[in-house]
């Protein structure tokens, strides 16, 4: 049998660890934390017994992924919960953008704005599992639907501002740039539509839900299906370098290229080592995880029925607020996402008091506090929220980092979403994954298909391991 060694249990790490289990390796995955899941764990921060996510919350991509659907994680305590409305973006005055799964009743909603929205979306949606098999791998690859492509790349490839052109009314302006403020980089650079795009096809698609009991369910899926196909995982490992690993075949790390590089040292050829020094980092991230008592008293009705909240105003406001992150400036009113996981899995809440998961885009490594810029948001399309909150946890660039190296900054994305990196990443090569090292790769958000829970970075990188050993 052939040995794998996989560092790091990210959700990617463990997509990968189980791609391989299944192909007959004995893989064994080291964590440096104490619990499994990197950007996928959910732990009680406020209060006992309220589980909040501590990282990523609305997946998606989770369901979307060619990867993850094709495993039987159902079988391992997966259940995805769906919200009665997937995303509602309010602006002042009570007027609100709401997306939801269904094409039809968010064209009906979006008024004289809606017959533009359904043109955009209806094709990529309807055919968004096609998509997806050719835009969540790397893109040195030939596509298997190259006409479906070539009608969304040109497209893809605008700045959000420039796609959302075709909207006049504020709230789906608003909508669009909130999804494809996602991509965490200034909205009026190309590719900043493609995250957008995307994201919204995908919740037309499959919608955005929550996994039942906290994201850690995805990670937890995974470990479970990976024991079950012979693998270990050991936590609390922290490897130093690639020197002190047990001996094995392949090695897969899910890790950034920095912190990879240290890991490496001497044995990471030159060129390899200069790329990964210029692999560009994104803003940071604050997060405010709440404990509110009778849920948050939105102004917009639909977004007391929504998992996911998207705090901004108008696009104008959204794309200003997202200019300023990236020149390294806090914005007065930052663009912050708000998930409720309460609504769609009423198991997380503990009697009448809800986990409220929250977080802004700040400045790369910014070491203010934005926890009154959070609540300034909140307060002002939910008048009365301050007096609901029974306990707050907060977490800024530096905690990030601290609880994981890959979040260099408080980067959550692992790397900077800009156009040449939304389609090369983390160097060009013609095997994205390949360290250099034989036997190496890279299995992080920093290789394609980029950041999100959808392990299809670890199946990619599991893929070019399985090459490698001839399997
Ligand atoms: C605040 C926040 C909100 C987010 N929201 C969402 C969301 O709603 N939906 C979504 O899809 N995505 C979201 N994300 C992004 C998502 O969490 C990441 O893209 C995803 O976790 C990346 O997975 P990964 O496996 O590549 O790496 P990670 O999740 O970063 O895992 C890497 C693992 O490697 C371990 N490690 C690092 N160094 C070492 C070492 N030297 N030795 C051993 N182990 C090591 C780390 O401890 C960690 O467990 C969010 C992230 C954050 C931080």
């Amino acid at each position: 049998m052939v040995d794998a060694v996989v560092v790091g249990s990210g959700p990617n790490g463990l997509a990968a660890a189980v791609v391989l289990a299944g192909a007959g390796c004995a893989v064994t995955v080291l964590e440096a934390a104490d619990t499994i899941g990197g950007g996928t764990r959910t732990e009680e921060l406020t209060l006992p017994g309220l589980r909040h996510d501590v990282c990523s919350a609305v997946h998606p991509f989770g369901v979307a992924s060619p990867l993850l659907s094709s495993l039987p994680l159902a079988d391992h305590g997966l259940e995805w919960c769906w919200p009665e409305v997937d995303l509602v973006h309010p602006l002042d005055g009570g007027r609100a953008g709401v997306l939801r799964r269904s094409l039809d009743d968010t064209v009906a909603g979006l008024g004289p704005d809606g017959d533009a929205w359904r043109r955009t979306f209806a094709t990529l949606s309807r055919r968004f599992a096609a998509a997806a098999e050719d835009l969540m791998r790397p893109l040195q690859h030939l596509p298997r639907h190259p006409l479906l492509l070539a009608a969304f790349g040109p497209r893809a490839l605008q700045p959000a501002t420039l796609l959302a052109r075709r909207w006049h009314t504020a709230e789906a302006r608003a909508l669009f740039a909130g999804v494809a403020a996602h991509a965490i980089h200034p909205l009026t650079r190309p590719t900043t539509a493609a995250i957008g795009l995307m994201l919204t096809a995908s919740c037309h698609h499959v919608g955005w839900p929550v996994a039942r009991g906290g994201s850690a369910a995805i990670t937890d899926a995974l470990a479970s299906l990976l024991r079950a196909r012979g693998g270990t995982i050991e936590t609390g490992v922290t490897v130093r370098s690639l020197g002190d690993l047990p001996p094995a075949e392949v090695t897969l790390c899910d890790l950034a290229p920095g912190p990879f590089a240290t890991i490496a040292g001497d044995a990471l050829p030159d060129r390899v080592r200069r790329a990964y020094r210029r692999y560009r980092r994104g803003p940071g991230a604050w997060k405010v995880d709440l404990a509110v008592e009778g849920g948050v008293p939105w102004i917009a009705e639909a977004a007391r029925r929504a998992g996911t909240v998207h705090l901004g105003g108008t696009l104008e406001d959204v794309a200003t607020a997202e200019a300023e992150v990236h020149r390294g400036r806090m914005p007065e009113r930052p663009f912050v996402l708000v998930a409720q996981q309460s609504l769609p899995d009423p198991s997380r809440a503990v009697g009448d008091v809800h986990p409220v998961w929250a977080y802004a885009h700040v400045p790369h490594g910014w070491d203010g506090d934005g926890t009154e810029a959070v609540l300034g948001q909140l307060e002002r399309f939910a008048p009365g929220l301050r007096e609901r909150i029974v306990g707050i946890h907060t977490r800024g660039p530096a905690q990030v980092e601290a609880d994981n190296a890959n979040f260099t900054g408080g980067d959550i994305a692992t790397g900077a979403n800009d156009p040449w990196q939304v389609v090369v990443r983390p160097r060009l090569a013609p095997d994205p994954y390949a360290t250099g090292i034989p036997g190496v790769y890279l299995c992080s958000a920093a290789t394609p298909p980029g950041g999100g829970v959808h392990g299809m970075c670890g199946a990619g990188a599991a893929r070019s391991a399985l090459r490698h050993l001839g399997l």
